[in-house]
């Protein structure tokens, strides 16, 4: 098997600062790789600048000229950390054999790479890079980055736990991954549902090289809430429960109510209206979470994913020799 044509998909945004320690350490790891024929010669890095207001693109731009290893894409106004790697990833995918992802402040470490191609070359079409440690990260983040995993796992989200954008897609997995075709893509969870078989590599999570973080408070919280309603009706079938719970109270504590009108003591009309306050509240969340469960099957039609994702086809021989490796 010759060696797999590699693309490293690096999303920047207003990343000026920490463009020059990234670029010369990417390169020096693709050189490397393909002096030691683990990947091909054809292997790239592509560097997606998201709109970004400094002068981002203009490095980029300059060492395309100087260094044919580096590529550039620039977005014409900032489209978000998934949407830049996905323009990265969907551009580079006709001339890729298997695609890395990685953020350009170096955080997540480039030096897991060769490790990832290893897993690819041993059938991988999905390779996750996890964290072992975040260390680096404040505790703030770390707390609510563990908030965060364990949400999503109790609203049904499957996603890999401690893993952030940092991974590798075979191109059938981009393939498959192009079939999804939500507008709001939030890859850590679509990408597990690909399927296909997957390995995970340890890293440690570094402290950023230079520059600062662009996921302030608002926008994680923004993220987190998009993830959330981007995979799960969870939240509006909370409301329907709700309804139904205080329905059903409303009707217990109206036969108690009544029970007391009439045997004991209670001032005159409070009953009816107690009764009536929560029976319509319930009937009323039971007719908001009713809609909802309906604007929910809409809103899973309207994604548009895919029904199935095939792995082997024994059907339309011949098999590649990828397939046959399992
Ligand atoms: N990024 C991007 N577009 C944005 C925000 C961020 O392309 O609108 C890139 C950014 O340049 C970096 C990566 O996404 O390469 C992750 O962002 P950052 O490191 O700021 O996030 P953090 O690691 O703090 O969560
Ligand atoms: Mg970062």
């Amino acid at each position: 098997m010759s060696e797999p044509v590699l693309t490293i998909v690096v999303p920047c945004y207003n990343e000026e600062e920490v463009l020059p320690i990234t670029l010369p350490r990417l390169m020096g790891l693709l050189k490397g790789m393909i002096g030691e024929q683990l990947i091909s010669p054809k292997s790239r890095l592509l560097f997606v600048d998201d709109g970004s207001k400094d002068r981002t693109w203009e490095i980029i731009y300059k060492e395309t000229l100087k260094n044919e290893l580096v590529k550039g894409l620039k977005l014409a106004v900032n489209a978000g950390h998934q949407n830049a790697l996905l323009a990265g990833i969907f551009t580079a995918k006709a001339a890729s054999d298997c695609i890395i992802s990685i953020d350009a402040d170096l955080q997540d470490d480039p030096s897991a790479i060769p490790e990832f191609i290893r897993k690819y070359n041993e059938g991988c079409e999905v390779v996750y890079g996890v964290r072992k440690s975040r260390e680096s990260d404040t505790w703030f983040k770390r707390f609510t980055a563990q908030g965060f995993y364990k949400l999503m796992a109790k609203m049904g989200v499957n996603l890999v736990y401690n893993h952030a954008d940092f991974r590798l897609l075979g191109k059938r997995a981009v393939n498959e991954l192009e079939r999804f075709r939500e507008v709001n893509m939030f890859l850590r969870g679509v990408v597990p549902l690909i399927g296909f078989k997957s390995a995970e590599v340890y890293y440690d999570r570094c402290e950023r090289e230079a520059g600062e973080s662009k996921y302030p408070l608002r926008k994680m919280l923004a993220f987190a809430f998009d993830g959330i309603t981007s995979f799960s009706i969870t939240p509006i079938r909370l409301v329907l429960i709700v309804g139904i719970a205080s329905s059903v109270i409303s009707i217990l504590s109206g036969i108690s109510f009544l029970f007391l009108k009439f045997f004991g003591e209670t001032e005159t009309g409070w009953t009816s209206l107690i009764i009536s306050i929560w029976l319509i509240g319930g009937l009323q969340l039971i007719a908001i979470g009713l809609i909802g469960e309906y604007i929910g099957k809409i809103y899973k039609e309207s994604k548009q994913r895919p029904k199935f994702v095939v792995d082997i086809d024994m059907f339309n021989l011949p098999l590649n020799l990828k397939n046959e490796s399992v």
